[in-house]
């Protein structure tokens, strides 16, 4: 017998309330919770410089609770599922402008340790600009040059660490680095996206395209003899298991040949097309109608018995012999001949054919313009 592991239903029930159970908050919070390791990993090396007496420890515990408190907020309104109510649910804009306000606090606060925060802003930019629209980024971009800009004056009038001029200006030009080359990137990559994103709308394209070749036939938009094939399989098996009952109809226009070499080719086309019309609005949305070849179609009747089979096909002979196609001034008419059989259970596909074509033939035989059933 397999043992249960005690704590997989107590991880999923703190799982489920932590992070939800909508597969969409479940990956916002993750994001969220991703950057909040990589923030707190900044407080404790903050700490740490602090600590060795570079940095004032009471501005790092402010600085820290001030981080830790806008990490909360994002994980609430997530959470809470009030960021649903705006355009970007995962607050990915707001999370970067957030964290990149922080760094900047960080790069003044850090006095001796500042080189580091300098790193720290491209993992920033990393994180979120990647899925970035083009606008969004370019709003990062300069959000981040104007507060590490604001950072750099203010640590230098402040003058705590007694750099030179000359190394916040290197600073600068490396924040505007850093900018440009994510924001390269970041064109790059939206491009990227952009281009598989249009494959695979057209990929999805051609494949509906390629489904409605294999199963359509092109003229009369039935379904195609390959397919009916397939559906037939499908429904023996079903009546087999089932014993339900399943009528296979055979319908042959009468003397077609005789409207294409009267009215030619498209004319016959036309007929065809507005045949397939009328048969397909005389049967029942469950039966199916395919075309079988040339000017021969096959209905199939599911869960009918002989006498409805037989009424639903003369309802089929009756309108399609109403039916007038009209081109022009020259009105066409035509008439059906329609062989009709019982599925047997263990019968073959083409038994249950041959038996559906010997009524056909007899309806041939007998005049054409009739229902006959083998
Ligand atoms: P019957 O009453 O014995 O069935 O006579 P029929 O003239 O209908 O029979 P036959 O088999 O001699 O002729 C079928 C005609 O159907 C011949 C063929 O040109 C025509 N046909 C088959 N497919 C198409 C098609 O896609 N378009 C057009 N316009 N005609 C087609
Ligand atoms: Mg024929
Ligand atoms: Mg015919």
């Amino acid at each position: 017998m397999q043992r249960l592991d005690p704590w997989k239903p107590r991880l999923a029930r703190w799982s489920d309330l932590l992070l939800g159970t909508d597969r969409h908050m479940r990956i916002r919070i993750s994001q969220a919770a991703l950057a909040s390791v990589v923030m707190l990993a900044c407080v404790a090396t903050m700490y740490g410089i602090a600590w060795y007496g570079m940095s004032n420890l009471l501005h790092v515990e402010i600085w820290s609770a001030f981080c830790v408190l806008g990490l909360g907020l994002v994980y609430g309104l997530i959470r809470s599922g009030i960021s649903l109510r705006w355009a970007d649910p995962s607050l990915t804009l707001a999370q970067m402008l957030y964290a990149l306000t922080c760094n900047a606090v960080a790069f003044v606060l850090a006095e001796h340790g500042r080189g580091i925060t300098l790193s720290l802003l491209a993992v920033v930019l990393m994180f979120g600009m990647f899925g970035m629209s083009m606008r969004q980024v370019l709003v990062v971009a300069l959000y981040a040059m104007v507060v590490f800009g604001t950072a750099m004056l203010v640590a230098h009038k402040q003058n705590l660490t007694d750099e030179p001029t000359v190394l916040y200006v290197a600073y600068f030009v490396m924040v505007v680095i850093v900018l440009s080359c994510t924001t390269i990137l970041a064109r790059r990559l939206g491009t990227m996206r952009a281009y598989m994103r249009n494959q695979k709308t057209q990929l999805a394209q051609e494949l509906e395209k390629i489904q409605r070749i294999a199963t359509r036939d092109e003229l009369t938009g039935t379904a195609n003899r390959r397919f009916m094939m397939e559906r037939m399989r499908e429904e023996f098996q079903r009546v087999d298991r089932s014993g339900a009952t399943l009528m296979v109809a055979i319908l042959d226009i009468d003397y077609f040949k005789r409207v294409n070499d009267t009215y030619g080719h498209q004319a016959g086309d036309r007929c065809l097309q507005e045949f397939a019309r009328v048969v397909q609005a005389s049967i029942r949305a469950t039966d199916r109608l395919a075309r079988w070849g040339g000017e021969e179609f096959l209905v199939l009747l599911s869960d009918t018995d002989f006498a409805l089979a037989l009424a639903c096909l003369e309802r089929v002979r009756t309108q399609v012999e109403q039916a007038v196609v009209a081109l022009g001034a020259i009105e066409i008419r035509v008439t059906v001949s329609i062989g009709v059989t019982q599925y047997q259970t263990g019968d073959s596909i083409e038994q249950t054919i041959d038996r559906a074509d010997l009524a056909l033939y007899a309806a041939k035989a007998q005049g054409r313009n009739q229902v006959v059933s083998c």
